[in-house]
């Protein structure tokens, strides 16, 4: 349903972090003098592949879904069994690559499959050192270690949930679950900008419950807003996935159609305008019913308008002039 794409800032972190700890990893194996082993240089090889692939699907606007990251997670874990198995790891100063691969676990997945890769890492990186050096000292140093990961990989997890939550805080409008305004004109400069890249249609409805004044105060505001909710169900169960309605107002929505014409367009108003009509609206836990419809101005990219403001314009005027004839019509400018 959303019309661009955004990544979230918990994964840019990820990379940042993944630059600075490549970046750093010489000038602190030099400060301290302790040059890296063989495997460990191995490990930090495959890491820095897989970052410098980040890096590159980052820049090219190439937004990983979670099938990706659970790619990379495979490959970083391998990379640090690889220095476990190769070299009693759990002594390796690049053990601790092993925190980071666990929060980034933590914020790309979410809480249930970060649990699940967490726990099939510590399956995996218990096997490698249980395999190298199965000493006391050691297996007591593996549990540390293990209760450490757990706690790093829930704070992931919950400051990824608490991202995600506040993203969607940020662009819906609560009363009516559909997108904001603020989301409206940044999806919507998007969706112009694809349309005339690619020489495509979008289409835009903008429409306004008719009387809603009238409702309020007939019926109280309680009874508008279960109105409003209801209004914005119908719209959303009358568009594609891929269109999207965003509250314009108080009780005006606007509705943008990618790849959609002029004819297609004004079909999709009427079936809206046409669902609100033969709705019932009934009053809150009763059977009587408030009349509601409503009135949409249509205007289609590039059939009336040449740019984003024009045809915001358009379907406003025509929305103007739908209630000026008589309210509880489409209306739109042909030819
Ligand atoms: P028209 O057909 O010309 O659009 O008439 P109207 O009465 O719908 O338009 P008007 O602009 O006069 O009134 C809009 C009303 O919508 C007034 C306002 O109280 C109400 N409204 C706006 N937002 C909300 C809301 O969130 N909840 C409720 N219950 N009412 C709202
Ligand atoms: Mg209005
Ligand atoms: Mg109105």
């Amino acid at each position: 349903m959303v019309g661009f794409n955004s990544v979230p800032k918990s994964q840019t972190f990820i990379l940042i972090m993944r630059l600075v700890i490549i970046g750093l990893s010489p000038i602190l194996y030099s400060v301290s003098g302790l040059w890296p082993h063989s495997y460990d240089l191995l490990t930090i090889i495959i890491f820095s592949f897989i970052t410098m692939v980040l890096t590159i699907c980052h820049f090219k606007h190439l937004y990983l879904k979670p099938v990706h990251w659970g790619i990379v997670h495979i490959v970083d874990l391998i990379a640090i069994s690889l220095m476990v198995l190769g070299r009693n790891g759990i002594h390796s100063e690049s053990f601790n690559l092993y925190y980071l691969v666990v929060l980034q676990a933590g914020l790309v997945f979410g809480v249930r499959q970060a649990l699940v890769c967490l726990l099939f890492g510590n399956i995996f990186y218990a096997g490698a050192v249980m395999l190298t050096s199965p000493v006391d000292a050691d297996i007591k140093r593996l549990i540390v270690r293990i209760i450490y990961s757990w706690l790093v990989g829930i704070t992931g997890a919950y400051l990824s949930y608490l991202e995600k939550t506040h993203q969607k805080q940020s662009i819906m409008d609560c009363l009516t679950s559909t997108y904001n305004r603020s989301f409206l004109d940044q999806s919507l400069r998007h969706e112009f900008k694809r349309a005339a890249n690619r020489k495509t249609n979008l289409s835009v409805i903008m429409i306004d419950i008719d009387n809603f004044k009238v409702v309020n105060d007939m019926y109280g505001h309680k009874e508008g807003d279960l109105v409003l909710e209801q209004v914005a169900r119908i719209i959303q169960s009358n568009i594609r996935d891929v269109d999207f309605v965003a509250r314009y107002g108080g009780e005006e929505f606007f509705v943008t159609l990618p790849g959609i014409g002029i004819d297609k367009a004004l079909e999709v108003a009427e079936r809206i305008r046409n669902a609100v009509e033969d709705s019932p609206f009934n009053r809150h836990n009763t059977t009587q019913e408030i009349p509601v419809t409503v009135s949409c101005g249509v205007a289609s990219y590039p059939f009336q308008a040449e740019n984003l403001d024009e045809l915001m314009k358009r379907a406003d005027d025509y929305l103007y002039e739908a209630k000026r004839a008589g309210r509880n019509r489409v209306h739109y400018k042909a030819g």
